[in-house]
């Protein structure tokens, strides 16, 4: 290694140049940063010998601000052996600071063995000046680029802003705008066109032509195409109200105006305008032409005329409907106020023109109603309604008004007025006591009976109180009279009063409300009857009754113990007449023989009317015995008693299948109905075989029997005599019988609630109709099955 120690001093001189060429500060410190060496550029830059910058002196130099921080960063870096960057500021031999950027690296000294910190530091002043001034400039055009965005953003908002006008504007307006593009065909429209034709801006798109074809009306359509075409030929606007319908079908209307977009070149390159949306105004329009046409309709209708009379110059103006009501030609109508005053009746005109001139003079409007006679000599009931115009100094300008056909009003209120008469007349001598009062009870009008009845008469009662003109009625009376005023009708057939002498007196009366034009109740109309009399009669009457129902019951009595006690005595003597008639019949004289026989018929006979007669004082008598049971029963039983005497008259008798006909009643008593019936019509025969029919039908809850024959008949004035207790139409030689068979019957129909009559001629027949309640639960489904 000696061999060549020349080569490293060669070599420390070569360094050493070498770091004294560059311009950094170099120096090595031990760890602790006592610096061992440091390069002439140290001594060069602060202007102070070696000396002062070994050891801890290149630390005075550093910028007192710094040295702290650089001292601490140092300290680190040495206890943790790491290599370390930093800027600080050192002071020159001038005394200015300069920032300089350290490095340094622990390197192990060859020499000594130890590890050293070999340092260099750049002078980055004027780099650090040049980034300030560029970090400068980089603020200044922040700012500046901050500021541009500001106003970028600024005219941005205002540019917002007005669009948003223009579109409030537009919709306010409902005023759209559109373009169309003749090269493309494009059309654009503005959010409010959208809106107007019921499209939504964000969704939809504008219609092109073909579509907007669709959805104008055809006229719209057409005069829209033209207007187009027109344009795109001769450069010109136009201006056209359009209708279309929305999807839903509602109207629209539009005011279009279009203009032609022109090129540098004043070429056609499309169109271009606005369409404002007038459907309000043109349904406004509509609604008003309507009325207009509605109150034409309604003057027309209701025939009234309009004037109008300038009040400076005298001219009248009419209209058509007051020359048809005044009946003049509007060619002879000379327009001045004479023209009218001429048709006036003459009664009316004076009464008329002055109150006219009174309104004048006062007042704003004039009413009135007059005659006038037409030119065939007609005359006509007018009403009048004028307004007055005035100046602003209150003098009359102007009267407008009307006239109208009041005639038929008028009749009819004459006529109303004249029945009104009569209905005062009418109820003024009604032979009933009757008042019409009104919902206060006050008198509005009274018959004179009225008066009388209630000692009225000389009173002047009309629009006074009922109460105050008799205040001794019944309190009950009030409480009725405020139930008629609320709608009802109260009556009493017979309402006893009684009066002060301890009497009864009997009234009827009936209370019912009158209603007035409205349909509201007006009051009251009260009818009253003394019935009195009547009631007394009616007592009277009812006691009569009473006697005579007691005295028939008696009779009925009687005639029940006297036919039954008489039974016995009679057997004994008819008995004692047939022994004596067989014993001594030829033994005695012949005038015996027929006195014998005298008395044995007399005692037959006399049994058969006590037989009858009892079976009369039975019904009704003895509690009847009702069941239900079906008809054909009692008529089998019926005809099984007359049997002998069918066969002897070889007579006939039918009827329908009666099976389902029942009957609620006493079988025994019914059964001889029918057989009294059927007797009496084969006894009354005719010379031909009897034929009876016995036929029911049903009449609502009603049975209806009828038995017919072929018999002799009865002439009509007999029809009710019949029914009587021993009538009889025949004397006994020609037809035997005790006139009880029909009085039996109707006894026995009348005790089952039923009725009987007879209908019948003379030589052909008789029909005995009676009828009996169809029990209940018997229905009408089943007798039809009858028929
Ligand atoms: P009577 O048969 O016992 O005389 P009725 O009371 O049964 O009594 O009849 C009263 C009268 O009615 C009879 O006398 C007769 O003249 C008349 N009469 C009753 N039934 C018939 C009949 N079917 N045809 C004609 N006359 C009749």
């Amino acid at each position: 290694m000696n061999d060549e120690p020349g080569k490293t001093d060669i070599e420390e001189e070569h360094f050493r140049n070498l770091v004294e060429t560059l311009p950094n500060l170099l120096w090595i410190c031990q760890l602790d940063g006592t610096c061992d060496y440091s390069s002439p550029q140290w001594s060069e830059y602060t202007g102070l010998p070696e000396s002062e910058i070994s050891g801890f002196g290149w630390l005075e130099h550093v910028h007192p601000e710094d040295r702290q921080r650089a001292s601490d960063i140092w300290k680190t870096a040495s206890e943790t052996s790491t290599s370390l960057v930093m800027k600080f500021r050192i002071r020159s031999s001038d005394g200015d600071y300069r920032w300089f950027k350290t490095r340094a690296v622990l390197q192990t000294d060859q020499r000594e063995q130890l590890q050293k910190w070999y340092a260099s530091a750049t002078d980055i002043q004027e780099m650090s000046e040049t980034q300030a001034a560029l970090q400068e400039l980089n603020q200044e055009l922040e700012s500046r680029m901050a500021a541009a965005v500001a106003e970028v953003k600024e005219s941005h908002a205002d540019l917002e802003d007005l669009t948003w006008q223009l579109k409030e504007a537009q919709s306010l307006a409902n005023l759209g705008s559109w373009g169309l593009d003749v090269e493309t065909g494009k059309v654009t429209w503005s959010e409010e066109l959208f809106r107007s034709f019921g499209l939504d801006p964000n969704t939809d798109e504008p219609l092109n032509l073909e579509q907007q074809a669709e959805v104008f009306e055809a006229e719209s359509w057409k005069s829209l195409n033209q207007a187009i075409t027109h344009a795109l030929e001769t450069g010109e606007g136009y201006r056209l109200e359009l209708q279309f319908s929305l999807p839903d079908s509602s109207p629209r209307w539009i005011l279009a105006s279009g203009e032609c977009r022109l090129n540098p070149n004043r070429e056609i390159v499309g169109l271009h305008g606005t369409a404002q949306d007038i459907t309000q105004l043109k349904l406004t329009q509509l609604q008003l032409e309507h009325n207009s046409e509605r109150m034409r309709l309604a003057t027309e209708a209701a025939r009234i005329g309009i004037w109008d009379f300038n009040i400076e110059s005298g001219q009248l103006v009419w209209d058509d409907m007051m020359h048809d009501l005044y009946g003049t030609e509007p060619e002879t109508f000379s327009g001045t106020f004479q023209d009218w005053a001429s048709s006036i009746h003459p009664e009316d005109l004076e009464p008329t023109q002055s109150a006219f001139q009174q309104c004048l003079a006062q007042e704003a409007t004039f009413e009135s109603t007059f005659r006038i006679v037409k030119g065939d000599g007609t005359v006509k009931y007018l009403g009048g309604l004028a307004m007055i115009h005035r100046r602003q100094d209150g003098s009359a300008e102007r009267a407008v008004g009307v006239n109208w056909d009041l005639t038929e009003q008028k009749q009819a209120e004459f006529s109303l007025r004249a029945s009104e008469h009569l209905l005062r007349d009418f109820v003024r001598y009604a032979p009933v006591a009757i008042a019409m009062l009104d919902s206060n009870m006050r008198y509005l009008q009274a018959s004179e009976r009225w008066l009388t009845e209630y000692n009225l008469e000389g009173q002047e009662i009309i629009g006074r109180c009922f109460y105050q003109v008799s205040p001794q009625i019944p309190e009950h009376w009030k409480e009725i009279h405020q139930r008629v005023l609320a709608g009802s009708t109260e009556s009493c057939d017979e309402e006893c009063l009684p009066q002060r002498d301890g009497a009864n007196e009997w009234l009827q009366w009936e209370a019912r409300p009158w209603k007035n034009a409205h349909g509201r109740v007006g009051g009251l109309i009260l009818y009253t009857r003394f019935i009195t009399n009547r009631k007394r009669m009616e007592l009277q009457l009812r006691s009569q009754k009473d006697d005579l129902e007691r005295s028939n019951r008696d009779l009925e009595q009687f005639a029940y113990a006297a036919s039954h006690d008489l039974q016995e005595p009679l057997r004994a003597v008819s008995g004692c007449a047939q022994i004596l008639q067989s014993r001594y019949k030829d033994k005695l004289d012949s005038g015996a023989d027929e006195l014998i026989q005298h008395v044995v018929e007399g005692a037959s006979r006399m049994q058969t009317l006590i037989l009858d007669l009892l079976a009369f004082s039975r019904v009704g008598r003895i509690g009847a015995s009702f069941t239900t049971f079906r008809v054909d029963k009692a008529i089998d039983e019926a005809l099984l008693f007359l049997d002998s005497s069918i066969r002897e008259n070889q007579a006939q008798v039918s009827f329908e299948p009666l099976t389902d006909v029942t009957v609620t009643g006493d079988f025994a008593l019914l059964r001889q109905l029918f057989q009294n019936l059927v007797g009496n019509a084969i006894k009354y025969r005719s010379s031909k075989p009897p034929r009876i029919q016995i036929a029911v039908h049903r009449d609502d809850q009603e049975w209806v029997f009828s038995v017919q024959d072929n018999g002799i008949g009865i002439k009509s004035e007999h029809f009710t005599r019949i029914f009587g207790l021993f009538q009889r139409l025949h004397s006994r030689t020609e037809h035997p019988g005790t006139g009880i068979g029909l009085a039996l019957c109707e006894k026995i129909i009348n005790s089952h609630g039923g009725r009987i009559w007879v209908s019948s001629e003379p030589g052909h027949g008789s029909i005995f109709y009676f009828t009996l309640p169809v029990p209940n639960g018997d229905h009408l489904d089943d007798v039809q099955k009858i028929y």
